[in-house]
């Protein structure tokens, strides 16, 4: 007997392209809103984007506006999610530390706490060195100035919630179709009118969303709309299991915001962006043509965890600060996947203004993963014309497009 076909729809209210974190909460928080029907595709398994790649840091730090705000919002929702969907827990809270060794750092943290404690985030507060010391014995530091903490944000399981959505959306009715890579976005008079799966099924759509992360520049050219979103290589290192420290009591930890460390599964997850480079003419429009058909998971000579190679470099500034690394960690593998980044590294929640009906949301750097509730719930705002949760301008593609600079600059890129 024949396998069954797997069946395209022909119309639909929304599709969204792409089953990464994005997608998966812009599909729930449509379908839980209103009876539009809604379809999501995607070329590989659900999640199977940078959302599997992630460090799934989460805070509240931030010195935009709109970013304090997708936090907050989406700080709440993970703090509840356990609880709406029946899951387990997906949010560990271990808290953010940014420790800081130049005064003027320092200074600079001190203004940003007064400006989230303003906005809405009232647990985030400056440290001095002593304090440091106390609270985080394992941290040491001759030049360390203190440091800016929030004991309430963390890191995700990101899989999980793409997953959890993604079920919680179907059993409402939308449509999750995997390995359907969209081939085309067919636009007339002006509009989005349909998607093209494998260059064969069409999908009519009343609203196209573009929520395919590193790849959004490829989808947006299908409909002759690029958008300044560039793929940037980045790599996570772990260390071997540690024991007997209370690893995984220990919070997200960033130095200098450079390298960073966060425990898994009782060793240490680290990153840091000092060799990495971004393609030349990223911050520019439009975005240098990158080939995404050649994205991929190869650890690139010297990136590795060989003595001589990057992931080396980054334990060995990590366990400058934390000592007992330097006894304890070896470098277990590494892995990497791509940033999404726009020119000013924010994202872009928007209307395309030179295509109707095609809706970007795209280019989240490194914050994709945390702020994938507020995403979700910007995007039925627009699509279902409610006041949105957020001012969009800070969000917004068009200036992006004519070289103008966004309003609410983003310095907390790690
Ligand atoms: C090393 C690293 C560390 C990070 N650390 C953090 C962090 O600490 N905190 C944080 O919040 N974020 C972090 N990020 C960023 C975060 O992972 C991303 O912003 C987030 O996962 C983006 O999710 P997404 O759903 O938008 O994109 P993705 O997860 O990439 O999903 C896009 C999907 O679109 C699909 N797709 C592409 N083209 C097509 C097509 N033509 N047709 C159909 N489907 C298509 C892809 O298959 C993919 O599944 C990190 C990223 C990396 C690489």
């Amino acid at each position: 007997m024949a396998a069954p076909q797997k069946y395209y729809p022909p119309r639909a209210d929304v599709v969204i392209i792409g089953a990464g974190i994005s997608g998966a909460a812009c599909a729930w928080n449509l379908v839980r809103d209103s009876k539009l029907s809604v379809v999501v595709l995607d070329s590989g398994p659900k999640a199977g984007g940078s959302t599997s790649r992630s460090a799934a840091a989460f805070r509240h730090q931030f010195s935009s506006l709109s970013n304090i705000e997708m936090s907050i919002f989406a700080g709440r929702e993970y703090r509840e999610f356990s609880k709406t969907f029946g899951c387990e827990q997906v949010f560990t809270q271990n808290g953010y530390l940014f420790l800081w060794s130049r005064q003027e750092d320092l200074d600079a943290a001190a203004t940003r706490v007064n400006f989230q404690r303003e906005h809405g985030v009232p647990d985030v507060e400056m440290l001095g060195a002593a304090q440091v010391r106390q609270k985080f014995p394992w941290i040491d530091h001759p030049e360390m100035k203190g440091a800016s903490w929030c004991p309430h944000d963390g890191f995700l399981k990101p899989d999980l919630v793409a997953a959890t959505y993604l079920e919680a959306a179907v059993a409402r009715g939308a449509t999750l179709l995997q390995y359907s890579p969209v081939t085309a976005i067919e636009v007339s008079g002006g509009s989005a009118k349909a998607v093209v799966v494998g260059g064969q099924h069409r999908i009519a759509a009343g609203v196209v969303v573009n929520a395919s992360g590193p790849w959004a520049n490829t989808v947006a050219r299908m409909a002759g709309a690029p958008i300044p979103v560039t793929p940037v290589k980045r790599y996570l290192y772990f260390t071997n299991q540690v024991y007997g420290a209370g690893v995984h009591r220990w919070p997200l930890t960033v130095l200098d915001l450079e390298v960073y460390g966060r425990p898994e599964m009782q060793g240490l997850m680290m990153g840091w962006d000092a060799r990495p480079k971004k393609p030349a003419g990223w911050n520019q429009f439009p975005a240098p043509p990158i080939d995404t058909t050649k994205l991929n998971d190869d650890i690139e000579a010297g990136y590795g965890i060989g003595e001589n190679d990057y992931g080396f470099e980054v334990l060995a500034r990590m366990a400058e600060w934390i000592p007992m690394l330097g006894e304890k960690a070896g470098l277990d593998h590494a892995t990497c996947g791509y940033y999404e980044v726009t020119p000013d590294e924010k994202a872009i929640v928007s209307w395309d203004p030179r295509v109707g009906g095609l809706l970007h949301a795209a280019g989240f750097s490194g914050h994709g993963v945390m702020h994938a509730p507020a995403t979700g719930r910007i995007v039925a705002d627009m699509v279902m014309k409610r006041k949105p949760l957020i001012e969009l301008a800070a969000l917004a593609l068009e200036p992006l497009l004519i070289g103008e600079e966004r309003e609410d600059p983003e310095r907390m890129v790690i």
